[in-house]
């Protein structure tokens, strides 16, 4: 019988849209990986640069997009451990839950310029085989993967989806649609909870 595959999808997915999709759907064919775990960031402890949304909106909504495949599921390993993710302990609880199958890491070229920064690095090698994925705005070139093991690292060429996070939290902010940039539940979710709204301006009593 051979070795089941499992791909992993790190995220923030505040919120999760289609280009996050895409890539792991993409990759699943790609490897003819069994399932594509899906696993939403802890909460730092300290804000970063910015207030992430509750984890318990941003693994729901991850569900929410994801039900409908067979082969996607989703994971809270990172949000019940608590406190900022480190992708070692990512793979370290993985391996534990999926005993001898091969894990595929993946990650879009943004993240993949970042991985011999990333804590452990030479030990997350050996624990999973890492998938980058192309993203626009983000090339990657010889120097990229410059430093990094060539067997353990594949590229992949995805459709280009020119969609971030970022870009539909302040499109909610501003007022403007994400219809067709992140799955219709997702939208409807962010408006009943009315996520990536700026906080209402207080009005000064004394003016
Ligand atoms: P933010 O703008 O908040 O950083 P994001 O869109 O980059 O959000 P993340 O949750 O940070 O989304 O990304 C999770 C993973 O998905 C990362 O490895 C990232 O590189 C990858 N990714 C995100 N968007 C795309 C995209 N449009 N195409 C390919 N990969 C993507
Ligand atoms: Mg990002």
């Amino acid at each position: 019988m051979s070795r089941r595959r499992v791909g992993i999808m790190g995220g923030t997915f505040d919120p999760i849209h289609h280009g996050h999709l895409v890539a792991a759907s993409e990759v699943q064919a790609w490897f003819d990986l069994d399932e594509v775990v899906f696993v939403p960031t802890g909460q730092p402890w300290q804000k970063a640069d910015r207030d992430v949304s509750p984890a318990e909106d941003r693994y729901l909504m991850t569900v929410i997009a994801t039900a409908a495949n067979p082969r996607f599921n989703v994971s809270r390993v990172d949000i019940d451990r608590g406190g900022p993710t480190y992708t070692i302990d990512t793979l370290r609880d993985l391996t534990a839950l999926h005993p001898g199958a091969d894990l595929y890491f993946i990650t879009g070229a943004d993240a993949i310029a970042a991985l011999l920064t990333w804590r452990n690095h030479e030990e997350l090698f050996g624990l999973a085989h890492f998938v980058g994925v192309t993203r626009p705005g983000h090339e990657m070139d010889d120097t990229t993967l410059k430093g990094l093991p060539e067997d353990r690292i594949t590229i992949v060429e995805i459709p280009a989806l020119a969609i971030s996070s970022t870009d539909c939290r302040q499109r909610v902010a501003r007022d403007e649609p994400v219809w067709y940039l992140v799955p219709d539940g997702v939208v409807q979710y962010i408006g009943k909870h009315d996520l990536y709204r700026l906080p209402p301006t207080t009005e000064d009593p004394s003016s």
